[in-house]
């Protein structure tokens, strides 16, 4: 029989879980009707409510239930991970818990992947419906930036919904970078994927944990993680700013040679001094920002810590599949 696991990183959720405990059996119990068993995977993230002692009940009550909890909020993309790595079905699969990505388009996802023309199916949403102008108008504008400065593939309005096939996964698992932005990393493994579309569900219950400035934070990660383009663009402007100041003093030179010099220009001055300081603090920070992520990388930190998990079956598969990647990086005390 084959297994279909399922990721789900939560972050004070305790309003959503059921509801979407409901939802999910539903899927399951069709699933096994075509032989294909679920298992579904909540990652924890730090949640300060109770989230984990919801998951600790459904998981007692339901075997094919597993949780793994962090030992503080180390963000979705660290609950991204560490739930893919203890995916051990032949397909693994990721969703938010909100009912956001309806978990009845499963089936129909599984039936693509289990084709075999695609290693993923995902999903994006036509329109943005429910969601505050401005939001929308910067979450444009970033997908429009990143076509621009990036090489990898970001479509506009994918979600994190999608079926993987184990190669795809494993391939996702590969890159262990600590600053991850997954939509980019889905993309930069390559395969070939299917695109589902769907129109805009609003969340179910509780707020999204995605603040504006949390998101603008998100987008500059993305960009700085695929695109060196930032800082060719501040070299650019370097260099811009040097044939500026030679025509400048070539045309100041010959005045004063011809005309004298009457005027002594302070205003002009501190503008000018305005903006070039301006400019060179602007591409320090650019210079900054890919210097602070190369810092991270170089520490080695873990992506995450798990302080409580009944994962301990399918650590070990994992153990066997990602030896080299082991050491040092996860630090699960099994209390179940
Ligand atoms: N999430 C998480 N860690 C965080 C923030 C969010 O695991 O630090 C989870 C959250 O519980 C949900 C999913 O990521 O299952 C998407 O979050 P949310 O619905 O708030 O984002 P939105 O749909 O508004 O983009
Ligand atoms: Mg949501």
């Amino acid at each position: 029989m084959e297994l279909l696991s399922i990721v789900i990183p939560c972050y004070n959720e305790q309003e959503t879980l059921d509801d979407f405990y409901k939802e999910i059996r539903k899927v399951r119990n069709s699933l096994a009707s075509i032989g294909c068993c679920l298992e579904v995977i909540f990652i924890d993230d730090g949640s300060r409510d109770k989230t984990l002692d919801k998951m600790k009940q459904l998981a007692k009550e339901n075997s094919w239930i597993k949780y793994l909890s962090f030992t503080k909020n180390f963000g979705k993309e660290a609950a991204i991970y560490a739930g893919l790595r203890h995916g051990s079905g032949n397909f693994v699969g990721l969703m938010d818990v909100d009912l956001q990505d309806p978990p009845s388009l499963i089936p129909k996802m599984l039936e693509i992947l289990k084709s075999g023309e695609y290693d993923c199916v995902a999903t994006r949403r036509v329109n943005r419906k429910g969601e505050p102008a401005m939001r929308s108008f910067f979450a444009r504008a970033f997908y429009k930036l990143m076509k621009r400065v990036s090489d990898v593939e970001i479509v506009d309005g994918a979600r994190d919904f999608r079926l993987m096939s184990r190669p795809y996964v494993d391939s996702v698992l590969s890159l262990k970078e600590y600053n991850r932005f997954s939509k980019g990393l889905f993309s930069w493994v390559g395969y070939k994927t299917k695109w589902l579309e769907y129109e805009n569900v609003e969340r179910a219950r509780g707020e999204t944990k995605w603040s504006f400035f949390k998101l603008l934070l998100y987008s500059i990660d993305g960009i700085v993680a695929f695109s060196t383009a930032p800082v060719r663009f501040a070299s650019c402007l370097g260099l811009l700013f040097c044939g500026l100041a030679f025509v400048f003093l070539f045309v100041i030179f010959f005045r004063a040679l011809i005309f004298g010099d009457p005027v002594a220009g302070w205003p002009s001055l501190v503008c000018v001094i305005l903006l070039l300081s301006g400019t060179q603090l602007f591409c320090l920070g650019l210079l900054g920002e890919y210097l602070s992520k190369t810092y991270m990388e170089v520490k080695k930190r873990p992506i995450y810590l798990c302080r409580e998990t009944n994962l301990d079956d399918t650590e070990s598969i994992i153990n066997e599949r990602t030896s080299s990647v082991k050491k040092g990086e996860i630090n699960e005390n099994k209390k179940l």
